[in-house]
């Protein structure tokens, strides 16, 4: 049987390849076959990773709120691999405080990043793919919480939302191209930033309302990325994938 996960001859970017997610994300594509380009705003952070997977792997810099970041980092990856064909805009901030506190740089910050960088990203890699004529592959990183809520991360909330909003959006106008666009939503995933929060108060009580009782790892995201990213989910378009142990549908 042909291998519908194969991600062979295809030129990924990954945001925030830096972080917990991100780096997983680019071991998995890497290991499926694409040639991957590990993008950070400090591409040292992941020139180790870059070098450990060898050929099919560079770094390159990118700050998703500069647009010439974005079509510079474009231009690196196409000089190197080709095309980016496959992008998984993973990169994320949150603030945390209450919305009676949240101020205005929190908000601008956050949704800076989280939607108004996704979107910059987004769009420049489409119209490079519109441009070849191959169609292609986005992923956006979203979160349980953009459709769901816990106190103090407003800003979060609203700009997760807004991606998934967005993810709708592209899917629907980079269709007639060829490009698929879905959202992936993770519930709380245990990476190093997050292991001491999530071990603490907030942390337990937080798993009892996750019906499987533990929070996800990486690695629970590997076969779903996959899914979107490859021929597997050829007539998923415009789809929020959830991954969250059961935590968004629970009552209690
Ligand atoms: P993380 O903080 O470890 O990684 C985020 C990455 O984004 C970092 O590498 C950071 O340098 C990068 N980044 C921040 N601003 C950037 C910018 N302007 N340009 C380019 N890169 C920038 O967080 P993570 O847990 O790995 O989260 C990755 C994604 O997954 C985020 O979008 C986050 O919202 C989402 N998510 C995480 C969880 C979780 O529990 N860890 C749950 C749901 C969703």
């Amino acid at each position: 049987m042909e291998d519908v996960f194969s991600l062979k001859g295809r030129v990924a970017l990954v945001t925030g390849a830096s972080g917990g997610l991100g780096r997983h994300f680019t071991r998995v594509l890497h290991a499926a076959g694409a040639s991957v380009a590990l993008a950070a705003r400090r591409p040292e952070s992941v020139a180790e990773d870059a070098a450990a997977l060898g050929e099919r792997a560079m770094a390159v810099a990118l700050d998703i709120t500069q647009p010439a970041s974005i079509a510079a980092a474009l231009d690196a990856v196409e000089a190197r691999f080709g095309l980016c064909d496959l992008l998984v805009n993973n990169a994320g901030i949150a603030a945390t405080r209450r919305f009676l506190d949240h101020d205005v740089a929190d908000w601008d910050a956050v949704m800076g990043v989280d939607l108004r960088g996704a979107f910059l990203m987004g769009q420049e890699a489409a119209r490079r793919m519109v441009a070849a004529g191959k169609g292609g592959v986005i992923v956006n990183i979203a979160s349980i919480l953009a459709e769901r809520v816990v106190p103090g991360v407003a800003s979060y909330t609203a700009a997760k939302g807004g991606l998934v909003q967005l993810t709708r959006q592209m899917a629907v106008e980079l269709a007639r191209y060829g490009i698929r666009v879905n959202a992936l939503a993770p519930g709380y995933v245990v990476t190093d930033i997050n292991r001491e929060a999530l071990a603490g108060e907030f942390g337990r009580a937080m798993m009892k309302r996750v019906p499987q009782r533990r929070f996800g790892t990486v690695e629970d995201l590997t076969g779903p990325l996959l899914l979107l990213a490859s021929e597997a989910g050829r007539h998923m378009t415009g789809s929020v994938l959830t991954v969250d142990g059961g935590h968004s549908v629970a009552a209690l």
